[in-house]
């Protein structure tokens, strides 16, 4: 019965250190994606690209087209949220600036 107990408790204890890695990814996955402070819509260099952090509110604007969103455009870093035209932020996956260019 001790044997048992001890070899499951050996099992368990392997399994879950197993798991580390997958676990401690995805944890600094979250944690260097928070690295990047989110783009202020009402910032100079947003306001330069017509930045908005929701895509609906750009509806207005002559080159936004309905559905085009920043996780679907090709400057957009899912890892980071971040955008290679504002590498100092991250960008609302659920925003728009008038450089939106479709993922290849
Ligand atoms: S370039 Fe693309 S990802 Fe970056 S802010 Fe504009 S629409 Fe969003």
């Amino acid at each position: 019965m001790a044997n048992r107990s001890r070899r499951e408790f050996m099992r368990n204890s392997l399994m879950g250190m197993a798991a580390l890695p997958l676990g401690a990814g995805i944890l600094s996955k979250t944690a260097f994606a928070q690295v990047l402070p989110r783009l202020d819509p009402t910032s100079d260099q947003a306001q330069a690209l017509n930045y908005v952090a929701n895509a609906a509110d750009a509806s207005d604007h002559p080159a936004y087209e309905e559905g085009e969103r920043c996780d679907s455009c090709m400057f957009f870093k899912p890892d980071t949220e971040g955008c290679q035209l504002f590498p100092q932020n991250s960008v609302e996956p659920g925003g728009w600036c008038q450089s939106w260019t479709a993922q290849a």
